[in-house]
């Protein structure tokens, strides 16, 4: 249904007709001496159909329609079939639905078009970071600790990585621990890396709380995702970090990647400022590869052989990260992975509660994406160069 409204051919003809989207078609609104952008400016300069649920909607996958799908008054968002969050929320004003200035540089445009994103790709050498250690469990379940599960993982990636041709470097290769900012260092004195934190979660309020998130270092300015937006007195004097758009651009490959072989509950993309993502100056994630809290997940997580599928499909995305620097095209994403079928083992994947339907599965594919635009009229990319869109 949504393939017929948005088939190829209008895609073409969108961007052909819009030869000149230039850099005053991003029509700036300011509300409260903060720059937002229109829901409908943005979707007009990606070419993507976008929709705006309203205040309070439980987004199911199943029922996403289009590449971007907001909610009115919050900060979540579907991107491509994949929940991230914004740094601030969606505000409504004068009839029109409005995106703060630093998420579409900060959050949008690396998550949509991570392949554009200046530098990105470009690496030779994966630090794994496997999280606790030693005195520090982590979290702790009947079946055993995060600080276990998590090296396991990274022991099981590294192989994968090393037959990609990868240079892999662990903080830590046993159970002792390793202060964080000796992790960063191991990190920022390696050439060409990127930086790949694995943890385990837990939570003490909600012992149902199920699923997959990862995390990159908060825009500067910004409040991260479990900050109060409104209170947050942090928010504006944190630095931020001059390799967040290829974090983002790692954090959609990793993730997109985790979604598509293993069908946990979506948690999303996010931003914190944990101290490994505050400390390292290459682009660096934190993946949480599901809750020992939750009986089901935990039993999950201590099977080793289900650790073997989070390697290998963080050891994917990983791969995809790398190959941006080459293809300058998008990356998989969730659909992509779940329309073949198979997992990264080679093993049919089950039938999942939230799987998208097909004609996202459809519409998320190559046609979600603006075709080439011709080098004579290239759009304007909002800025990455500093915290805000040069418009
Ligand atoms: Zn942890």
């Amino acid at each position: 249904m949504l393939k017929r409204l948005f088939a190829p051919a209008f895609v073409s003809i969108f961007i052909i007709s819009h030869p000149s989207f230039a850099a005053d078609d991003w029509k700036i609104i300011k509300v409260n001496g903060r720059d937002y952008l229109t829901v409908d400016n943005i979707s007009k300069f990606y070419g993507l159909p976008a929709e705006v649920a309203p205040s309070g909607a439980q987004i199911k996958l199943e029922t996403v329609k289009d590449p971007l799908e907001f909610i009115r008054d919050s900060r979540e968002v579907i991107i491509n079939g994949a929940r991230s969050w914004l740094c601030f929320p969606l505000l409504e004003h004068d009839g029109k639905f409005l995106v703060s200035r630093t998420d579409v540089a900060k959050t949008i445009e690396p998550l949509v078009r991570p392949h554009r994103v200046a530098n990105v790709g470009q690496i030779r050498t994966v630090v794994l970071d496997p999280g606790h250690g030693g005195h520090d469990k982590g979290a702790v379940c009947r079946y055993g600790s995060e600080k276990n599960f998590a090296l396991d993982v990274a022991r099981q990636l590294r192989p994968l990585l090393h037959a990609k041709g990868l240079r892999v470097i662990m903080t830590r290769e046993g159970d002792y621990f390793v202060p964080l900012e000796v992790r960063a260092r191991i990190a920022n004195a390696a050439r060409d890396s990127i930086f790949v934190s694995i943890h385990f979660n837990a939570t003490d309020r909600d012992p149902s709380a199920t699923g997959f998130e990862i995390f990159s270092f908060t825009p500067r300015g910004a409040p991260s995702t479990s900050d109060n937006w409104v209170t947050s007195s942090s928010a504006s004097v944190q630095a931020g970090s001059r390799v967040d758009a290829q974090s983002m651009a790692l954090s959609a490959c990793i993730y997109h990647s985790l979604l598509g072989h293993i069908p946990e509950f979506d948690r999303g993309i996010k931003r914190a400022r944990f101290a490994v993502l505050r400390l390292t100056e290459v682009p660096a994630v934190l993946v949480e590869g599901g809750f020992l809290t939750e009986r089901g997940e935990s039993r999950l997580i201590a099977e080793k052989d289900w650790r073997g599928r989070l390697a290998q499909a963080i050891s994917v995305g990983i791969e995809n990260y790398r190959a941006l620097a080459v293809k300058k095209q998008p990356p998989m994403l969730v659909a992509d992975y779940r329309r073949q079928g198979k997992s990264v083992l080679g093993v049919p994947i089950e039938p999942v509660v939230q799987e998208v339907d097909s004609s996202l599965a459809d519409l998320i594919g190559e046609s979600a994406f603006p075709l080439p635009t011709p080098a004579s009229t290239p759009p304007r990319a909002p800025s990455l160069e500093s915290d805000v869109i040069v418009p």
